[in-house]
């Protein structure tokens, strides 16, 4: 199947007589007739749902969809985007080891690696994604167990060379995580260019009406754990569930049958299946929707380039952009819908666009259907110095805008009016 097919049509099969839609199991439990079968599905030695903390069939059905669309083994969902980072790293890293990861990523990621799994032991090292092979291989150690990047960065959008990552992981027998949350599968398929798991926010576009939370880990099913040596916790008996060894009783799908029968089971940041099913409405048109968010970010970045009023423009689509030659290669069919530009006259300049902005609305989220728009400096970032918000590269005069699926001209006149305010 093509991928607009499998937005559409994966995921849920119906029976003869059965729904057409995907019912919505809101149920945190499951009948069975025996002791014997369910102490078989406590065993991982029967398939089957036992508890919505592990597994929902609605759930599965969409985490069925996701890993169709990125080309993996598995999926598991989660209750947000920040909880798919967190089991993605603590899957394979523990007290002791170490990450490497692009220092332009979501600054949940950034705030979660720098701070929350530091006191949990685990370091990270903030690399450049822009340097080359022999300068990102510098940063890695004896005890590093990943390398975390996103294809196309929030909000710094830098594209991602995610070859040359996963080059460099694989020659350091570790794997590549890949936050694929501001492409989704239908613009780049992290999993064809080498990368090992993929994570999500589906909070962005694959929901895309800004209704639910999640996020999602998908697992190729490529890296060879076994062969690494390198991740113990995949490769020898795990007690807490007799004595398991992943690697050996899941194959391929070790890494994922680890993360949702092991730290699923112990952290519970489970998706609920009311959002799972809001989830599945959203990816039925997730095709449609990213060809309109590139289509119309492209035409408004072009605007803006070509505005006086305007002081520089940041979007990977532009022919000006320095990561062209990474977009014709990982993102040919469009680079998403996030912008971030500058206007001349700063930071009240800057606001005062926002207040005049009539269509676009003035959000924290990005990544929804509708044109929103926000400026860090007077909002998410107001407690920085000018100074400080210089050196993590959002200037006084930034803008953030991400485009939505209105028609572009409608959206260009909104920021002439506003920019003319
Ligand atoms: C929003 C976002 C996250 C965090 O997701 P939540 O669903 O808000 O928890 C992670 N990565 C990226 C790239 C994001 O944009």
């Amino acid at each position: 199947m093509k991928i607009e097919t499998t937005c559409v049509q994966e995921g849920y099969h119906p029976k003869n007589g059965e729904p057409r839609v995907l019912p919505i199991y809101q149920s945190t439990t499951f009948k069975y007739d025996t002791c014997d079968y369910m102490g078989k599905l406590f065993d991982l030695e029967a398939d089957g749902y036992f508890y919505t903390r592990l597994a929902n069939p609605t759930v599965g059905c969409v985490e069925e969809k996701i890993a169709k669309l990125e080309g993996g083994v598995g999926a598991m969902m989660t209750s947000s985007g920040q909880a798919a980072s967190l089991l993605a790293v603590m899957n394979i890293c523990s007290a002791g080891d170490h990450i490497i990861c692009s220092a332009a990523v979501y600054g949940g990621t950034f705030n979660l690696l720098d701070v929350t799994l530091k006191r949990f032991g685990i370091d990270v090292t903030f690399v450049n994604p822009d340097a080359d092979y022999d300068e990102l291989d510098q940063a890695f150690q004896e005890n590093t167990k990943a390398v975390f990047g996103e294809t196309i960065a929030n909000p710094a959008l830098n594209v991602l060379d995610i070859e040359k990552f996963a080059k460099l992981a694989h020659a350091h027998q570790v794997p590549l995580i890949v936050d694929n949350t501001f492409a989704t599968p239908i613009l780049c398929r992290p999993i064809d260019f080498g990368a090992d798991i993929v994570t999500h926010s589906t909070s962005k576009y694959m929901d895309g009406h800004a209704v639910s939370l999640g996020g999602v880990i998908v697992d190729s099913g490529k890296f060879d754990w076994a062969k690494s040596g390198k991740f113990p916790g995949l490769t020898t008996a795990d007690e807490s569930y007799h004595g398991v060894v992943y690697t050996e009783k899941f194959g391929a799908s070790a890494f994922i049958v680890k993360a949702r029968v092991q730290l699923m089971r112990d952290l519970g940041s489970s998706p609920s299946p009311q959002n799972a099913f809001l989830l599945n409405l959203g990816l039925e048109t997730l095709h449609l929707r990213m060809r309109a968010h590139s289509d119309n970010a492209l035409k408004v970045a072009q605007f803006l380039e070509n505005d006086s009023r305007v002081s520089w423009v940041n979007y990977p689509g532009l022919a000006s952009s320095p990561y062209k030659d990474l977009v014709q290669k990982y993102l040919p069919n469009g680079t998403s819908g996030v912008i971030s530009f500058g206007v001349k006259g700063g930071r009240d300049a800057a606001m005062r666009v926002l207040d005049s902005l009539k269509i676009a609305a003035i959000v924290t989220h990005v990544a929804d259907a509708r044109t929103c728009a926000l400026h860090p400096a007077s909002t998410t970032h107001r407690q920085m110095t000018a100074q400080q918000l210089a050196e993590c590269g959002i200037g006084e005069d930034l803008i953030r805008l991400s485009v939505g699926i209105e028609n572009a001209d409608d959206i260009i006149a909104d920021l002439d009016q506003a920019l003319h305010a």
